[in-house]
């Protein structure tokens, strides 16, 4: 069995206490690996190594360090198959997946802020006979980033892609439950040409290294990216010492499909914004709001395209979707089922553990509730979508708007005006119109509400992972 190792100093080294977790298959239900599981011993290590490096690889020609991160995002374009394979055993999610979207768009996370950083620019203010200002935008120092299992090397890429970037040393710490991309990407980092202690990869538990990594002095700014829960306790953490922060939280997104909307469409979409990857995307539409008049035919619709969908070894090319990340994961999803038939709802389809070895659920269609309920209100996580009736925009506004979050909406009308209209009122940090999951990278990317605070992608990154500093001449 393999027994991965932490990356400190631009080497693999055992955890300093011994001390090891076991990483288990969500395919098979079995143990597959075992990773450090690290304390403050390991995390001090990091730190003397991140600090050392920090004055030549902030002062480093942008150029270089550009160069140096598009080779990153060559040496991963070409190591493709075994990273996607890992990242498949690893989540769960089918081998398909990880090759066509998530190891691509990983690869593309370094290639964007490799090109960002050379195209970015500060500000100037000329007031002119008076004084000249210039936003003088320096690398933090140490920064701390932390992702979750459901992207693994997407998301943790995209954390450390801007902050290495911008010049800052990294110390990341992937969820313990995906650990084994982040694990492969050090040798890569070495062999692009990183210099020790910029990247440090820490692995082990949230509430052991993870919170150890946002208490430490040393990290000046911390990226998370998890639930709206641990966030909370990341954001007080932080707040302590008064780091930077950026929070990217849970959501409960809704797709409001109108009945001017372009039928086969918003079906075939919806389909695969309730189940990609499991529905463990945080920015799938969970609540999924029909127009009253059209609801029947997109119910019918709906429902006949999801039982296409294929449950299975995530390995096997024919699987849709494969398997949840973990066996409570599995649980928490089933107990949502099991909730929301006591407050009501109809299962209209799946609703059941799949039998058989690994943690499989079936995708799920639940109608009948209301949105107050909890299986409305609270973030599920996996493959079960809510089916809900309205009869007026400002209908489908207010319950689009009724949970405590707010990350990501779709709206799917043909009339351009009220999709505007609409996305102006629906308090969301993203608003897909007539699509889903489409991405431009130079977007802001974030929440609103308790899907979080700051806003990730582009300048936005690039600013984050920078200490504003103002100059006045006089002139
Ligand atoms: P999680 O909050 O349990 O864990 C996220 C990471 O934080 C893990 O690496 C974990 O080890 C670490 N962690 C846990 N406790 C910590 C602590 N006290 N201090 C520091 N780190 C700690 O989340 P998860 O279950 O891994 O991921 C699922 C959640 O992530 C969902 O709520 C989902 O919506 C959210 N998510 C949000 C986005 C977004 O961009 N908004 C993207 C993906 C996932």
């Amino acid at each position: 069995m393999q027994k991965i190792q932490n990356f400190i100093n631009g080497e693999y080294v055992d955890p300093i206490k011994g001390q090891y977790l076991d990483n288990i298959e969500p395919g098979t239900g079995k143990v597959f690996a075992q990773i450090p599981n690290s304390n403050q011993e390991d995390l001090e290590k990091a730190v003397e190594a991140a600090r050392g490096a920090f004055p030549k690889w902030s002062t480093m020609p942008t150029e270089k360090r550009s160069k140096i991160l598009h080779k990153l995002a060559d040496l991963i374009e070409e190591n493709l198959e075994d990273f996607a394979l890992m990242e498949s055993r690893d989540n769960g999610k089918p081998l398909w997946l990880a090759k066509a979207v998530d190891i691509p768009r990983a690869s593309t996370n370094f290639r964007f802020y490799a090109s960002a950083i050379v195209n970015f620019s500060t500000e100037a203010q000329v007031s002119e006979g008076f004084m000249v200002n210039y936003t003088r935008r320096a690398p933090i120092g140490v920064v701390g980033c932390i992702s979750p299992w459901n992207l693994p090397l997407y998301l943790f890429s995209w954390k450390i892609a801007p902050a290495l970037a911008m010049g800052n040393c990294v110390i990341a710490k992937p969820s313990e439950l995906t650990p084994m991309t982040a694990f492969l990407l050090g040798r890569l980092a070495n062999e692009a040409g990183m210099p020790p202690g910029v990247l440090n990869i820490l692995h082990g538990e949230g509430k052991g290294i993870g919170q150890a990594i946002v208490e430490h002095e040393a990290t000046k700014a911390i990226s998370f990216t998890g639930g709206t829960t641990t966030g909370k306790i990341v954001g007080a953490t932080a707040a302590q010492q008064f780091k930077k922060v950026s929070l990217e939280l849970g959501g409960k997104n809704p797709n409001i499909v109108f009945a001017d909307c372009d039928l086969d469409e918003a079906v075939k979409t919806s389909v695969k914004s309730s189940f990609t990857n499991q529905g463990e995307i945080c920015l799938c539409g969970s609540r999924i709001l029909v127009e009253d008049s059209i609801y029947d035919a997109f119910k019918s619709k709906f429902i006949s395209e999801c039982k296409k969908i294929v449950v299975g070894d995530p390995l096997h090319a024919e699987s849709t979707m494969g398997a949840l990340v973990s066996y409570d994961h599995l649980e928490k999803v089933d107990s949502y089922v099991q909730l929301a038939k006591k407050e009501g709802g109809t299962i209209l389809l799946g609703g059941k553990k799949l039998d058989k070895e690994g943690f499989y659920y079936e995708p799920t269609v639940i109608e009948g509730l209301d949105e107050t309920c909890r299986t409305n209100q609270e973030e599920i996580f996996g493959p079960v979508v809510t089916l809900n009736k309205f009869s007026s925009e400002g209908e489908a506004i207010r319950v689009a708007n009724s949970t405590r979050y707010g990350l990501s909406c779709t709206i799917w009308t043909t009339d351009l005006k009220k999709a505007h209209r609409v996305a102006h009122s629906v308090h969301s940090g993203i608003i897909w119109v007539n699509c889903w999951l489409v991405r431009d990278l130079r977007t802001p990317f974030g929440g609103m509400k308790d899907s979080g605070i700051g806003r990730e992608g582009g300048n936005e990154a690039l600013r984050f992972f920078t200490e504003p500093q103002n100059v006045c001449i006089k002139l």
